[in-house]
């Protein structure tokens, strides 16, 4: 069970009755249950739609011709699909109401550079691929909420919003999700607000996040994880192996370093960790090189440990400069360095007292999922870490190899993660009576008593 912190400055009193009359009531609706059986009449389209979207190529900063061929596929159902100036695809779907939307969103970026090859293909139950899981299968349980509604002529009391997001990955930063809430994150002091692009609509009302990210049914992301990470640039003069010999290596320094930061005693708890996760630099077997880099990721459930760690880094670099420029032939030879911080992902959790995370309880308790509460680094951190409410789901279905080539999925029994997220949604954002439902789809306006019924 990660490590968690109760804070009573964060908490505020249910906003809503416990769901609990109200859960009972949708289990056992007719609607809900066509909605049950249109997910498992079609896991076959689901996972091809899975297999397709896997199959275009969504690198970092790149995930434009993914977001675009999704967003075709939700005009296929009736939806006015737009993206915005973070390249983010959202697809709004009026209800009775107006009012702010339940938004559900998956990330559609992967850590796979251009160019890598996808090889997406199916082996016997299993979808295979690089990021078919994450986040090809948050991808098509998007979808599949958005074709079960619109195949099911569900009409909901609150509008809903599905969004396709960018940047949740690596030096990403959450850039998506941060555009999203862009109305809400304050600006750096002394700094203009950037003037807002012609082509980019007001930031959507948002009510509650529900990201939906890799595999799993029975856990619920609702404390992020905060993390920095660094770009460590490490530079010298260079030179030929053998004429130059006793000007300083920064590879010799790079390696004193990461040596160095591996023996640092992480705490246990608060959980903190590092990661060395890229080292780049030299040019040939017989060069001293110019410069190396490499990248630090370090993560912590506390603020506090994270400013240690990052103090710790930078006191690390420095004595190994020192170290590895202690030989240098003259002293006009020494390493230089800079630490770049390339991300930063704010901490932040759902209070105890939520009346998202009691409705994702609620929803458990009927399905009879034992769900547990868990911290990472998701699209959730950004509203979490503003005090809104956010969760991220797993997308049914199991699944391992995250972030390799050998990724892999296996839909079996993903239909109870899609009845999870129906019946959220549905808690979520209300489902009017039958008659009630079926006057605006007969093109009613919304509150409109006479003659409609
Ligand atoms: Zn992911």
């Amino acid at each position: 069970m990660p490590f968690r912190v109760w804070n009573p400055w964060r908490s505020q009193p249910p906003s809503a009755p416990a769901p609990g009359g109200e859960i009972a009531r949708l289990a056992a609706d007719p609607r809900v249950h066509a909605l049950f059986d249109w997910f498992l009449r079609h896991e076959r389209d689901i996972a091809e739609l899975q297999l397709a979207i896997t199959a275009i190529p969504a690198p970092p900063f790149g995930e434009q011709p993914r977001a675009e061929w999704l967003g075709h596929r939700f005009q296929q159902l009736g939806l006015v699909a737009s993206t915005d100036a973070a390249g983010n695809l959202l697809a709004a779907r009026a209800g009775l109401d107006s009012g702010s939307a339940i938004a559900f969103s998956a990330h559609l970026d992967t850590v796979f550079p251009a160019g890598t090859p996808l090889n997406v293909r199916r082996e016997h139950n299993r979808l295979l691929g690089p990021g078919i899981g994450d986040n090809g299968s948050g991808l098509a349980a998007l979808w599949a909420l958005a074709a079960a509604l619109h195949d099911c002529s569900i009409v909901t009391r609150r509008p809903l919003l599905f969004v396709a997001n960018t940047g949740e990955e690596g030096e990403g930063n959450l850039r998506g999700v941060r555009h999203l809430y862009r109305a809400h994150l304050p600006q750096p002091s002394g700094s203009v607000p950037p003037a807002p692009r012609q082509d980019d609509a007001p930031p959507p009302k948002i009510d509650a996040l529900i990201a939906l990210d890799g595999a799993g049914s029975d856990s619920i992301i609702c404390q992020a994880l905060g993390s920095r990470r660094f770009l460590v640039t490490i530079r010298g003069g260079g030179g030929h192996s053998w004429s130059d010999y006793g000007t300083p290596n920064p590879i010799h320094a790079a390696a004193l370093a990461v040596a160095a930061l591996y023996r640092i005693a992480l705490p246990v708890q608060p959980r903190t960790t590092l990661n060395i996760g890229a080292i780049e630099g030299g040019t040939s077997v017989n060069t001293i090189p110019e410069s190396v880099t490499f990248k630090v990721d370090m993560r912590s459930s506390d603020r506090i440990c994270l400013d240690e760690l990052e103090q710790q880094l930078r006191r690390t670099i420095v004595e190994a400069c020192a170290e590895a420029s202690a030989g240098a032939v003259h002293p006009g030879l020494r390493l230089s360095h800079a630490i770049t911080l390339t991300g930063e992902r704010p901490a932040g959790e759902l209070p105890a007292t939520s009346r998202l995370l009691a409705a994702v309880r609620a929803v458990d308790a009927q399905l009879g999922i034992r769900s547990e509460v868990l911290r990472a680094s998701t699209d959730a951190n950004i509203p979490l870490s503003l005090g809104l409410e956010a969760l991220t789901l797993g997308a049914g279905g199991s699944g391992g190899g995250a972030h390799t080539l050998h990724e892999w999925f296996d839909p079996s029994g993903r239909a109870l993660a899609f009845k999870r997220l129906t019946l959220l949604l549905l808690l979520l954002a209300g489902l009017p009576s039958a008659a009630e439902g079926e006057s605006l789809a007969a093109g009613c306006e919304p509150g409109c008593e006479s003659g409609c019924e």
